[in-house]
C-alpha cells in the first residue's frame, strides 16, 4: 500500500470510456488461471483431509447462500433460482462419493482429487446430446472454481461483493463479470484490454461509473491498496495523486456538476429543434432495474432492451418463466410506451459458459441471429417469452445481425410458428406486434431497401457496423485507434441507410453508442434519422443539444462533411457545431 502524501504521483493514459471521476482504493483483479496443486497424502491423513474437504464445502455452500440472496433481493427470485442449482451441485451426492473413492485409491490431495471428479463430469455432460444437461457444464464449472478456491486458500475478489468501495483495476472485464459487479461499492474501474464499445463498458456508461480501459498494462502499475484517482472524462489514471491535483478535480466536479444540472432543467421539454423538428430519444437498457431512470430522464420508451444481461445472470439460458417474468416488468414499467425488445445477441464478447458460441473470431462467428437460427429451441423459447410478454404493453421484436434477407425471413417463420403455437394453446399476445432489425452488418446497410420494405423499423447498430465495417474489433485496445465513427466510410454508410429507411417510410433509428454523443446527435438528426436510442444517463445533455440547434444547419453540416476525406477535419466541424449550439457549457 502507498501513502498518498508521501509517494511520486504517476500518470497512467488509456481510453476514455466512461465519464465521472473515481477516487479511491485499487483492488487489482486478476482472472489467472487456478492452479491446483498435486501432492501425496500419507494414509493417516486421509481422514484430515476429508475434513478440510467437509469445511470447505460449509464455506462455499455460505458463499453461495449470500449471493443467492443477494441477487434474490436485487434482481428477483427468478434470477436467484440459477444459485439453487448451484447447490444442489456442490452437494450432489454420487460426485462426492467419487471424491472420496478418488482420494482413498490415489491418496492425492484433495483438491486434486476433486478437481479430477469435477473435469470427468464436465467432460461427461458437455458431450451430451440433451440441451439441460449440456448446460450444467457451467454451473459445474463455476461451483467447482469456488471450491477450489476455497481448499487452496486462495485470496480472491469477488467482484459481487466487493469488501470495501474501491476501483477495480482488471486485465479485462468480461460482460459476465459486469453482470456480477457490486455496484453499491464500486467506484469506477480501469482495464488493460478493451475499447470504448465493449459491452462491459457500455454497462459502465449506463450506471454512471467512471472507467478507463485499454491501458495496456495497468494491472502491472498498480497494486491492490494504491491510491488512484480515475478520471473517465479524459482517459488518465493517477496513482497517488497529489493534494494540488485532487483540490483541481474537486473544483472540476463541482463545474461539471452546475452543467449537469443545466441540462436537466430541460429534461421534461420535448427533444424539438428551434425550428421546429422532432427527434424522438429512446434508452437502451439491459433490465427493469433501469427502468426508474429510464422514466426520471423522460425517454420516451426502450430503443434496444438488450436481453444478453438476463442469460449472462443466470450463467445458461434461463427458462422461459424467468424470461417472460424479466421482459414483461419492462413493458409494463414503460406503461404506453413502446420496449424494443431485442432477441439474443450471445457471441462475441457475450459469452455464457457455453462452449456452442466461443470460436476465435466470434464478432464474425456463431453470433446472435446466427446462434439463434442455429439453436431454434433457444430461440423459440426467448420469443415465446417475448410474445407472451407483448399482452402487457407496446412490445416490439428486433433480430440482431441481420447478414441478408434469408436470415430475416427465417426469423419471420419461426415468429410465425411461435405465434401459432401461442394462438393454440389460447395465450394472449399482440397479434399486431412490430418486428424490425438491426443494421450493423455492411451487407445489411448495401440491401437496405430490401430490408426496409420487409421490417416495421429499423435500427443502426454502430458499435458493430463501425467494427466491421473498418475491419476493427470493438475490443482490442491495440487497433482502438483505428475505431473510428467519424471515418467517411462510416458517415457514407450512415446516409445511406438513413436515406434508403426513409425512402421506404421505415422509422430508422440509431443504437450504438455514437447515439449518446452530441457531436454524432446532430449530424445524425440532420441526415433525418427518426429516432435515437441512448444510455438514458446521456440523454439530458443530447436533449439540450437538440433543443439548442436548427435542423436546416444539422443538414447544411451533414451536407459539408460529406465533402470531407478525412476524419480529424470532419471531427473539428463537428465540434465547432457542437460548441455553437451549447456556448458556455462546451
Ligand atoms: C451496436 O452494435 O451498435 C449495438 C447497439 O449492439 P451491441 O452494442 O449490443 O452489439
Ligand atoms: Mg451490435
Amino acid at each position: 500500500m502507498t501513502d498518498p502524501h508521501t509517494k511520486e504521483e504517476i500518470i497512467l493514459e488509456g481510453i476514455a470510456a466512461s465519464p465521472g471521476v473515481a477516487h479511491g482504493r485499487a483492488v487489482v483483479y486478476l482472472q489467472k488461471q487456478l492452479d491446483v496443486p498435486c501432492y501425496d497424502i500419507a494414509a493417516d491423513k486421509i481422514t484430515s483431509e476429508l475434513e478440510r474437504f467437509d469445511k470447505a464445502i460449509l464455506e462455499t455452500r455460505a458463499e453461495i447462500t449470500e449471493v443467492r440472496d443477494q441477487i434474490a433481493k436485487s434482481l428477483g427470485e427468478g434470477e436467484a433460482r440459477i444459485f439453487d442449482a448451484h447447490l444442489l451441485v456442490l452437494e450432489d451426492n454420487a460426485l462426492l462419493d467419487e471424491v472420496t473413492a478418488e482420494l482413498q485409491s490415489t491418496q492425492k490431495n484433495i483438491e486434486f482429487c476433486y478437481n479430477n471428479v469435477a473435469q470427468r463430469y464436465i467432460s461427461f455432460f458437455r458431450s451430451m446430446e440433451d440441451e439441460y444437461l449440456r448446460e450444467r457444464v457451467s454451473d459445474i464449472g463455476d461451483v467447482s472454481r469456488r471450491l477450489l478456491h476455497n481448499l487452496i486458500g486462495m485470496q480472491k475478489v469477488n467482484l459481487g461483493q466487493l469488501a470495501a468501495e474501491s476501483v477495480i483495476v482488471s486485465e479485462d472485464i468480461s460482460p459476465s463479470d459486469a453482470a456480477d459487479l457490486d455496484r453499491n461499492k464500486l467506484l469506477g474501474f480501469v482495464t488493460d484490454a478493451g475499447g470504448k464499445t465493449s459491452h462491459s463498458v457500455i454497462m459502465a456508461r449506463s450506471l454512471r461509473i467512471p472507467a478507463v480501459v485499454g491501458t495496456h498494462d495497468a494491472t502491472k502499475r498498480i497494486v491492490s491498496g494504491d491510491h488512484i484517482l480515475v478520471d473517465g472524462h479524459d482517459g488518465i489514471i493517477v496513482i497517488n495523486p497529489t493534494e494540488d491535483r485532487l483540490y483541481k478535480y474537486g473544483k472540476l466536479a463541482s463545474e461539471r456538476q452546475k452543467r449537469d444540472d443545466t441540462f436537466s432543467s430541460f429534461i421534461a421539454e420535448p427533444a424539438v429543434t428551434l425550428d421546429g423538428a422532432s427527434i424522438s430519444l429512446m434508452a437502451n437498457v439491459e433490465g427493469v432495474q433501469e427502468m426508474e431512470q429510464v422514466k426520471q430522464m423522460h425517454a420516451e420508451g426502450v430503443g434496444l432492451f438488450r436481453t444478453e444481461g438476463i442469460f449472462l445472470r443466470h450463467h445458461g439460458y434461463p427458462p422461459e418463466s424467468v424470461q417472460y417474468d424479466a421482459y414483461r416488468a419492462v413493458v409494463e414499467a414503460a406503461g404506453e410506451d413502446p420496449v424494443i425488445i431485442r432477441t439474443l445477441d450471445v457471441g462475441g464478447d457475450k459469452t455464457i459458459g457455453d462452449d456452442n458460441v466461443k470460436d476465435d473470431n466470434s464478432f464474425m462467428g456463431f453470433r446472435a441471429i446466427r446462434f439463434c437460427l442455429g439453436n431454434e429451441a433457444i430461440f423459440a423459447t426467448q420469443l415465446r417469452a417475448i410474445l407472451r410478454a407483448s399482452a402487457h404493453g407496446n412490445a416490439k421484436i428486433m433480430y440482431p445481425m441481420i447478414s441478408g434477407m434469408n436470415e430475416l425471413r427465417m426469423a419471420n417463420r419461426m415468429l410465425e410458428s411461435v405465434k401459432q403455437e401461442l394462438r393454440d394453446a389460447g395465450e394472449a399476445f399482440d397479434e399486431g406486434i412490430e418486428v424490425g432489425a438491426m443494421v450493423e452488418v455492411p451487407s445489411a446497410a448495401v440491401i437496405i431497401d430490401l430490408l426496409a420494405a420487409e421490417t416495421d423499423f429499423l435500427s443502426i447498430g454502430t458499435n458493430d457496423l463501425i467494427q466491421y465495417l473498418i475491419a476493427v474489433d470493438r475490443l482490442n485496445d491495440q487497433v482502438a485507434h483505428l475505431y473510428d465513427p467519424a471515418h467517411p466510410a462510416v458517415l457514407r454508410t450512415l446516409k445511406a441507410i438513413i436515406d434508403g429507411a426513409n425512402a421506404a417510410n421505415t422509422p430508422i433509428s440509431i443504437c450504438g453508442e455514437i447515439a449518446g454523443d452530441p457531436i454524432f446527435a446532430g449530424l445524425l438528426l440532420g441526415m433525418g434519422a427518426t429516432s435515437l436510442s441512448l444510455t438514458s444517463s446521456l440523454l439530458p445533455e443530447v436533449k439540450y443539444f437538440i433543443r439548442h440547434i436548427t435542423k436546416s444547419d444539422a443538414e447544411a453540416l451533414v451536407a459539408e462533411v460529406m465533402q470531407l476525406g478525412e476524419s480529424t477535419d470532419i471531427v473539428q466541424k463537428l465540434e465547432a457545431f457542437r460548441q455553437k449550439a451549447l456556448g458556455d457549457l462546451a
